[in-house]
């Protein structure tokens, strides 16, 4: 039983394919620079050796079509014959209120997508375009959408609705929906095997830190509370993003820079964040060796976002009433022992006890605390590919 994994951006095409027997990724890939000059297919096989294809790929019907021809070329294809696979997992960004749970897509749930097109404009448009690429390259194999937003739909209306007049939530959907719900789910199911403890007893702060980070309170492993809000620039300082900010911020520096809405929203997205902080880079590996090397701004990007991190924990710690474990992820989160370690200084009062040394390590599934500590450190990898390819093969079965 072979699963292809698609996650699709406006210029980008992710793929894997994972053969649920061994939970493996068997091939995988990325096209870029779709409908733009200099576009590119790379193809890694099993082994991880590397095919570069380069053709004109205007849109995303032209590049399933390469990545399907990929990975049955008989030189370094994965499979031998399109027919073993047996559905299509789509990352899909958004699902507003419509979709707590991923589904099987058919017409209603494809106007339902284009519905939530005006909560995700540049999001949602690619991942439609893949979903009907997929549909039309392999009639008759079921596509399934897997929804970033999904996960954080257990959350309660006094998590979600902000203090705007109410109408705003009714008439424009405007509410915390979260997002990285692939990933929070993934890890904390793993966390509870981890920790050979059911996870519907466990209380769990999950902290994706990547490029986009965000951090999730999951209790009985439903969200109950989580840092990305409406859309993901809320929460936590990113690698570009801002993160939360004083509303009024937004207006003030729109006057002062004579800046349009596109403007300041690409801004708040792109120029801000470690990156504005530092002024050297959004990448935590330049900023940590930056800091190393005696950076002030450097440095205090770093003091920023563990201080974030550690202000969410804390109240997260609050809102769920007590914490078994924290768990650690993304390419910070499970890369940065620094990181981890800086972030974990001064929780001794929720039950953290960090070994540093057993700290030390980089993308293992461990847990790093001493023996006796109330709350468990973990070091999860997530795998958002592998938790997409199991819903789609549950709800194709
Ligand atoms: P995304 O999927 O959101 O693009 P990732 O989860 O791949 O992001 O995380 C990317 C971030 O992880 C980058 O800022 C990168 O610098 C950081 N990162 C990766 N490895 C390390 C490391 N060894 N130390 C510190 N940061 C790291």
């Amino acid at each position: 039983m072979k699963i292809l994994v698609i996650n699709c951006g406006s210029s980008s095409l992710k793929y894997q394919v994972i053969d649920m027997a061994t939970k493996n990724a068997i091939g995988k890939g990325l096209v870029e620079r779709i409908g733009l000059a200099g576009s590119v297919l790379t193809h890694r096989t099993k082994s991880g050796a590397k095919e570069v294809i380069t053709a004109e790929i205007p849109d995303h019907t032209v590049a399933i079509k390469l990545v399907l021809e990929a990975l049955v070329s008989p030189h370094y294809g994965t499979i031998e014959d399109l027919k073993e696979i047996c559905g299509v997992g789509h990352r899909v960004v958004h699902g507003g209120e419509k979709f707590s749970k991923s589904v099987l897509i058919d017409d209603p749930v494809m106007e339902a997508l284009e519905e939530c097109v005006e909560l995700a404009p540049l999001h949602n448009p690619p991942n439609i375009a893949g979903i009907k690429a997929c549909q039309t390259m392999m009639p008759g194999v079921p596509q399934v959408a897997v929804f970033d937003t999904a996960f954080h739909q257990t959350m309660q209306p006094k998590s979600y609705i902000y203090g705007l007049p109410y109408e705003y939530y009714q008439t424009y959907g405007i509410r915390k929906y979260g997002f990285h719900g692939t990933s929070h789910k993934y890890v904390s199911q793993r966390a509870a095997v981890l920790l050979q403890r059911p996870l519907s007893e466990l209380k769990l702060i999950s902290c994706h830190l990547g490029n986009g980070a965000s951090i999730c309170a999951i209790r009985g492993g439903k969200s109950i509370e989580t840092s990305m809000g409406f859309t993901p620039l809320d929460g936590l300082m990113m690698g570009t993003r801002s993160g939360a900010l004083d509303p009024a911020i937004v207006t003030y520096i729109m006057n002062k820079e004579n800046l349009t809405v596109d403007q300041m929203n690409d801004f708040l997205n792109k120029k801000c964040g470690a990156l504005g902080v530092s002024g050297i880079s959004s990448d935590f590996r330049d900023i940590e060796v930056a800091a190393a090397q005696g950076n002030a701004r450097a440095q205090l990007a770093l003091d920023i976002f563990e201080h974030d991190v550690r202000q969410f924990i804390g109240s997260y710690a609050a809102v769920l009433g007590g914490v078994d474990g924290i768990i650690f992820t993304a390419g910070v989160g499970e890369n940065s022992a620094s990181m981890r370690e800086g972030i974990c200084n001064n929780l001794e009062y929720i039950g953290v006890d960090l070994d540093i040394e057993k700290n030390k390590v980089r993308s293992e599934e461990v847990d790093v605390s001493k023996p006796n500590a109330r709350c468990r450190v973990l070091i999860i990898p997530t795998n958002e590919e592998l938790m997409i390819a199991l819903e789609t093969n549950d709800l194709i079965r």
